[in-house]
């Protein structure tokens, strides 16, 4: 089994889910009592929180290079940064390491076309949804993506800030997201994708008459069936 190395923290909530989706997934795919080989970075959120707000793009680059270099000094063959906002600085980290920093786009671009569906609505944070290094990615694999109106964006940016990130979990934030969900499928999307690593600690697929792509999950099983790669 190969080593995988989490960039994390952003925030620690899902970073959590990741830990625990992959342990399982390694259990199911290996059996008896395997579990992950696996380091984790987990860098302090406040710092990096401020650097976005600030634009500081390139100091947060800096600091999560400096994460990457150090899973690979630590022996991680392939590293995943934890979060889609920051892919924003993704080529900054990639270019650090010489171990393979699986693109969490990319991925979710697979399992979308793997599941026949061509346009997408997109959740995340504001940065994800307002700013086009995510959307252009997914664009990249031939997808369409919506993106929520500004109301709904400035929601949705809300939630996982003031509530996700920080484990608070609430139905009315549930059905607030549901109905942003509605609207893109009134607008044409035939899946979601859940492009925030949190936001399917709220929402599943009970929440959307489409189908949804849960990030954390689908980044986990493509560093999974990398790491057990013959
Ligand atoms: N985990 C989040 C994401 O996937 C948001 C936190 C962050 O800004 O990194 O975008």
């Amino acid at each position: 089994m190969r080593r995988i190395g989490l960039i994390g923290g952003m925030s620690w909530e899902s970073s959590a889910l990741y830990y625990q989706l992959l342990n399982q997934r390694i259990a199911a795919g290996l059996g008896g009592l395997h579990s992950a080989e696996c380091v984790l970075y987990s860098v302090d959120f406040a710092d990096i929180e401020q650097m976005q707000t600030q634009g500081r793009w390139d100091d947060a680059g800096h600091r999560l290079a400096e994460a990457a270099r150090s899973l690979e000094a630590a022996g991680a063959d392939v590293a995943l940064l934890c979060t889609n906002t920051m892919h924003k600085v993704y080529d900054q980290v990639q270019s650090a390491v010489s171990i393979p920093l699986l693109h969490l786009g990319d991925a979710t671009a697979a399992a979308v076309g793997a599941a026949g569906l061509h346009t997408v609505g997109l959740l995340g944070t504001g940065f994800t949804m307002d700013e086009p290094f995510y959307r252009e990615r997914l664009e990249r694999h031939g997808l369409a993506v919506l993106v929520p109106g500004q109301t709904d964006r400035g929601l949705v940016h809300r939630v996982i800030y003031d509530e996700l990130c920080k484990g608070i979990v609430l139905p009315s934030s549930r059905a607030a997201y549901q109905d942003v969900i509605s609207r893109l499928v009134e607008r044409g999307a035939q899946g979601i994708v859940l492009g925030c690593t949190e936001i399917e600690l709220l929402v599943g697929q009970a929440d959307s008459p489409v189908p949804v792509f849960p990030t954390t999950r689908i980044h986990v099983d493509a560093a999974v069936e990398h790491a057990l790669a013959p």
